[in-house]
């Protein structure tokens, strides 16, 4: 895939990027540029075109208006201490986007095209990359069925775009989010869409997260469709539980039941949380588990994880049997250590030895 290079004539002024920059917030301001290639099961993927960040047109009979088949990625670029700029494990959003498409009976991308595409779009727009820690370019690839007509069947046409907008601190991470662990909704079911990332998901997670905040919490916990039972993720999250505390903390997450989206935080902390030294599990956790852990101190932190807040301390959990709180409710220490440590390796003050960052420029 070959892209084709007509960025924006009349990017924002110097001021205006700046303040919006320091604007903070998540997904407010977008950049001067994205990109966009179409695709048709007759003649495969076009060209791509970088160009000016605008409204697209769509006939209202897109098949994707009505039938929801579109896809999604976020990842990020971070400043480097030089000044350049580094996507981290861009090729596993590259692959995950492909496992997504399969799903979703779209189309794949070769996963070179796809960073390519990426690296162009954050080369074009590095005016935009905030420089301070926890700070970056939030990078959102998506395609969406554009097929025009009401037939429901795999459309015969996608679109693929590309949008970045500058990203601060997406929680407060010295603050404890507190979670609703929903037994009346689900959010993914065997044989399901659950591990790709697709819209659909987060539409029909959100009367559960609406439901959340009238509980006073800010996230609601997923359990399995089956039993409503075992713990599967937070929101758009993965989930971590410390089991112990200082060098002997076992550090233990849900396992991919393939109901859970296979989070590329999760899959990093695996190997960030042995080199620290801790020890490192996949397995199966319930919510009696989870309150008798709280309660007897052996689960001492809990903590979620992904792109957008990157490590995420959660405090008091509440459900229709109860509301328990993980030690004092405040951010524990080996939370706080493996959300410096990632944060570290990705801004390029860390070593990175798992080669996971790409340089962009
Ligand atoms: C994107 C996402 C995650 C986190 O994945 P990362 O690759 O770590 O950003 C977790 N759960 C859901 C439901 C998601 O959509």
């Amino acid at each position: 895939m070959k892209i084709n290079l007509n960025p924006n004539p009349t990017p924002a002024s110097d001021a205006d990027r700046e303040a919006k920059i320091a604007a903070g917030g998540f997904g407010k301001y977008y950049t001067d540029n994205m990109v966009i290639a179409e695709w048709s099961e007759a003649t495969g993927w076009a060209d791509a075109e970088l160009k000016a960040y605008g409204p697209l047109s769509l006939d209202p009979a897109t098949s994707v208006l009505h039938y929801g088949q579109e896809i999604f990625e976020g990842m990020k670029a971070y400043t480097q201490p030089d000044g350049g700029i580094s996507l981290f494990r861009p090729e596993a959003n590259a692959q995950r986007f492909n496992s997504s498409a399969v799903r979703m009976a779209l189309p794949e991308i070769p996963v070179k095209d796809f960073v390519a595409a990426v690296e162009a779009l954050v080369k074009q727009d590095r005016a935009w990359v905030p420089k301070n820690i926890g700070e970056s370019l939030y990078i959102r690839p998506f395609m969406i069925a554009t097929e025009v007509g009401l037939g429901v069947r795999p459309s015969n046409h996608a679109t693929f775009l590309i949008i970045t907008t500058p990203a601060s601190a997406y929680f407060n991470p010295n603050k404890a989010v507190t979670v609703w662990i929903s037994t009346e909704y689900v959010r993914a079911a065997p044989g399901g869409t659950g591990a790709a990332k697709t819209g659909g998901n987060y539409a029909g997670s959100l009367l559960a997260q609406k439901q959340a905040a009238a509980e006073g919490c800010d996230q609601v916990v997923w359990l399995d469709a089956t039993e409503r039972r075992w713990v599967e993720e937070m929101g758009g999250m993965n989930l971590y539980f410390v089991k112990g505390s200082g060098d002997s903390a076992t550090i233990f997450t849900p396992k991919l039941t393939g109901t859970l989206l296979p989070g590329i935080t999760r899959d990093s902390i695996l190997s960030v949380a042995a080199d620290l030294g801790y020890k490192v599990e996949e397995g199966m956790i319930s919510v009696d588990d989870w309150r008798d852990g709280v309660a007897s101190g052996e689960i001492a932190e809990i903590f979620a994880c992904g792109t957008a807040a990157v490590v995420s301390p959660i405090g008091a959990a509440k459900s229709a049997a109860g509301t328990w709180v993980t030690g004092n409710g405040e951010p524990g220490p080996i939370t706080h250590k493996i959300r410096e440590t990632l944060l570290g390796i990705q801004h390029g003050t860390i070593e990175d030895k798992h080669g996971w960052n790409v340089r962009v420029g």
